[in-house]
């Protein structure tokens, strides 16, 4: 989501006139598009813009803008004025209108347009991401994103649809749908998540594109969604990211997540009824206060159930601001490490065995870049496995097929036998 925001910071500064420079002392314009979902972000963000103090210091005319959402939590702007009180912009997160604003407050310009389209540069050709909703109303205990980035706000039908038919018509042949809980789209104005991707899926019947989506909710996934991505095998890729977070009930009930074990896994059970080739990926957290070796080995158990074909693991960390973080029973750093350390493992051996039956099978491939280090071609297929292979020719935004001769950890490898 955030590369997505970018883009579109990118696109209105493109709009301005302004060109990407290629070193940071050529700029004239300087924009933070920060993260604070993590602490260690933000330390990072605060460190990098300080390092800009010089170079202020030496180009009086140099702009510097702070966005996203590190300046949404409470006091954040204040804290950014004193302690960088170069920085000539500060925007909110979501709010691309509001940096356009500011912007051309500084640079004098009249500004007098804001609705519901949004205008930027897309740097993801052959994939295109569209916001289809913003904001989060679930409030997960170790979670600061409902705090900074306000409660779920869905886009209109008619400028997701117009969005889809602009990259569609520009070439663009995969399109990721971004929202921090998709399933919640339409809630607000009368409308489904189900509804959106049918009427994309008929509307668009006879183009060649993938939709994928991301992220989702196991409380919000139901039968009828499944359903519907099973209806459209040739437009939305059997690929579902599922976020369990914990196997625990327990801990599930501590993160506010509103779901259980079990309801997890008759969800996935669903998935896999109606999608059998389904591939499944996950985000999981150890370490949550309270977690127990019993509630720990939960989520092993899940995993071992689940398989899933790939995991996002993170040791929790306190986020400041969030009911976790004031919670008893802080665990360890070596029981976390421990904890993270055995699943890794246990995820990277389930990984490689599911990636082990792509041998010698025949694999159709979006290209989406070149890889300088390998000297070798890269895309994904439809359960989101990244392949690569050698060819003179540059197939960016083509489909191909490779012919699967290695695979390494996630990764396929092979020639190219048909374009
Ligand atoms: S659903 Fe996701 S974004 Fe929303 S509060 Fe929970 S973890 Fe944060």
């Amino acid at each position: 989501m955030n590369v997505h925001e970018s883009e579109k910071l990118a696109g209105i500064l493109e709009d301005k006139g302004y060109v990407l420079s290629e070193k940071l002392e050529d700029a004239d314009v300087v924009v933070f598009n920060t993260c604070c979902i993590r602490e260690s972000a933000e330390t990072h963000a605060y460190g990098n813009i300080g390092a800009l103090k010089k170079l202020k210091k030496a180009k009086k005319s140099l702009i510097v803008a702070v966005g996203g959402c590190m300046t949404e939590q409470v006091g954040a702007k204040e804290k950014l004025k004193n302690t960088f009180p170069f920085v000539d912009i500060i925007f909110g997160a979501n709010n691309p209108n509001e940096f356009k604003f500011l912007l051309e407050n500084k640079l004098k310009l009249v500004h007098d347009e804001k609705d519901d389209r949004e205008s930027f540069v897309r740097t993801s050709f052959p994939n295109a991401w569209i916001n289809i909703v913003y904001g989060c109303n679930n409030f997960c205990s170790y979670c600061i994103v409902p705090y900074v980035k306000g409660r779920e706000r869905s886009r209109s039908e008619n400028a997701i649809m117009q969005e889809v038919d602009t990259v569609i018509n520009q070439g663009y042949k995969e399109i990721t749908l971004l929202g921090q809980n998709v399933n919640s789209y339409g809630k607000d104005t009368g409308t489904s998540f189900c509804e959106l991707l049918e009427k994309i899926c008929t509307t668009y019947k006879d183009s060649k594109f993938r939709l994928r989506f991301m992220s989702n909710h196991p409380k919000d996934i139901t039968e009828e969604l499944i359903k519907v991505i099973a209806k459209y095998p040739n437009i939305i890729c059997p690929y579902i990211h599922f976020p369990l977070q914990s196997g625990s009930t327990d801990i599930l009930r501590k993160m506010n997540r509103k779901y259980t074990k079990e309801n997890y896994l008759d969800k996935i059970d669903l998935i896999r009824k109606y999608i059998p080739d389904c591939s499944i990926s996950t985000d999981i957290i150890v370490g949550f206060p309270g977690e127990t070796d019993f509630d720990y080995q939960e989520t092993i158990d899940v995993v071992n159930k689940v398989k899933f074909s790939g995991a996002f693991t993170f040791v929790y960390s306190k986020r400041s601001g969030t009911v976790a973080a004031e919670m008893d029973n802080q665990i360890s750093k070596e029981v976390k490490k421990q904890r993270i350390t055995n699943l890794v493992a246990l995820q990277n051996s389930i990984t490689k065995e599911s990636t082990k039956i792509y041998l010698g099978k025949e694999v159709e491939i979006l290209v989406e870049g070149y890889d300088e280090k390998r000297n070798l071609y890269l895309g994904r297929d439809v359960y989101n496995r990244m392949g690569y292979f050698p060819c003179e020719e540059d197939l960016i935004g083509q489909f191909v097929t490779i012919k699967v001769d290695r695979v390494n950890g996630v990764s396929l490898f092979g020639e190219l036998i048909r374009r």
